[in-house]
């Protein structure tokens, strides 16, 4: 059996909901479980209505508006029939939700963002299930919720693999297709959420618990390119990758594989493919068992809104052992992500990433006990197999702040 995901970006709209049926018709109807997300950009518009809905806005009738006509918007384009049950099913999630935000008492930001958002994916499923039966594809619609069993972190749901994996092995018939949710698991009756871009994680949960001969994420591009597209010209799709090569570029930021989708199929040595929803005839991206990268061109991982944090003691003491380990006990804390560290004598410099908006906490807490300088909104350069050419270019190009060299990779934060 084979797993598939089907990002944001393949069920952005009635067409591109119709080319997931065509792909689906191509590769085979049978032994597929597949993994969609919610559409398009709609994660981000089910945030901004947490937000509304949190900071108590005006505008939280407006934002729900535009979630629910892009929605309807995509229904009218698939159902010519507007009794359909579908509409009926959609306005009942629309429902539960508003009735959620009217009865929740709990202050908790991520309980109540993953409670919210995960309708972003049960919108996405149904339809695109619905859509396939209505063009006689028989399919299952699962609840992914009764499958992948978390703790209660919310936004950040760690996955309790043995229970996980007796459920899903048990439940799932792999004879079948099954439409299932992206990003979301279930924790003691409530929805969790395993963390941005989350779904690629989900499909290598089910691929490791169903044994599944690969796994295909499919996508808008040819598969892993050695840059991100948007910032690089002249990109070279890399044809075979390690898992330990995918690992380095996911955790490095390359944003097309969540990075903790590999263990999981590095473990029981599933391939995973990247390809393109659009070019069906090509074979894209493997990532299996291997060394390195091929064709062994440097790969460059961008990040932005990064902030590049100096430390040093008061006293102007050494920054040592213990120093260091309160920073970054202080780091764990508040959830800032770090994405690369140098030390000196007397400064630690780190550069990190601010995903649960907690950098305020972090520096107010670190100014008490040492000397702090920072910069917000700078840019992480980090190039895998690099040469001499591509740093210079770099460069030539930016104001660095950091740099930081091992035998395989550079990191370069500049402004
Ligand atoms: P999804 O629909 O799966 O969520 P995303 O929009 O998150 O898709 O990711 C696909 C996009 O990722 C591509 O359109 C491409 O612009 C971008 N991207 C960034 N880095 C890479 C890379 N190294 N290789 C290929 N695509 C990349
Ligand atoms: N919809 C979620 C997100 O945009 C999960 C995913 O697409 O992987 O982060
Ligand atoms: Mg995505």
């Amino acid at each position: 059996m084979k797993i598939f995901k089907f990002g944001g970006a393949s069920v952005k709209n009635a067409d591109s909901i119709k080319n997931v049926a065509k792909v689906l018709q191509n590769e085979g109807l049978n032994n597929k479980l597949v993994v969609i997300s919610a559409m398009g950009k709609m994660t981000n518009a089910f945030e901004e209505i947490v937000n509304s809905y949190c900071d108590k806005s005006e505008n939280l009738t407006n934002k729900i508006s535009h979630v629910r006509d892009f929605h309807y918007s995509i229904l009218n384009d698939l159902f010519l029939n507007k009794s359909h049950s579908i509409y009926i099913t959609v306005e009942q999630l629309f429902a539960q939700m508003s009735e959620f935000m009217a009865q929740n008492k709990l202050k908790d930001y991520n309980y109540i963002y993953d409670q919210i958002v995960s309708n972003g994916e049960l919108l996405s499923t149904l339809i695109v299930s619905a859509y396939l039966s209505e063009i006689e594809i028989k399919n299952t619609w699962i609840d992914v919720r009764d499958f992948i069993k978390t703790d209660s972190s919310y936004r950040d749901a760690q996955v309790a693999w043995d229970l996980t994996n007796e459920i899903i092995s048990n439940e799932i018939d792999i004879n079948e297709l099954t439409i299932t949710q992206g990003f979301l698991g279930g924790s003691e009756g409530k929805t969790t959420t395993l963390g941005r871009e989350g779904s690629d994680y989900t499909a290598a949960i089910f691929a490791y618990c169903l044994d599944a001969e690969s796994v295909t994420i499919w996508k808008d591009v040819d598969g892993v390119l050695n840059a991100d597209p948007r910032h690089f010209q002249d990109t070279t799709l890399l044809d075979v990758i390690s898992y330990e090569e995918a690992i380095e570029l996911a955790f490095y930021g390359a944003s097309v594989i969540h990075p903790k989708t590999l263990k999981p199929l590095e473990n029981k040595l599933i391939p995973l493919q990247v390809r393109s929803f659009l070019n069906l005839e090509k074979k894209g991206t493997i990532v299996q068992k291997g060394i390195g990268i091929s064709p062994k061109v440097p790969c460059f991982i961008l990040k932005e809104k990064q902030i590049l944090i100096s430390i040093s003691a008061l006293d102007f003491s050494f920054m040592v052992e213990h120093n260091l380990s309160d920073i970054f006990k202080e780091l764990h804390k508040y959830r800032l992500k770090v994405n690369s560290i140098q030390n000196s004598a007397l400064s630690f410099s780190v550069c990190v990433e601010d995903n649960f908006n907690n950098i305020n906490k972090f520096l107010k807490e670190i100014k008490v006990k040492y000397k702090v300088i920072y910069n917000e909104n700078v840019t992480l350069f980090t190039i895998r197999h690099f040469d001499t050419k591509t740093i210079s270019e770099i460069e030539k190009n930016h104001k660095v702040l950091l740099k930081q060299i091992s035998t395989e990779t550079i990191q370069i934060v500049v402004e």
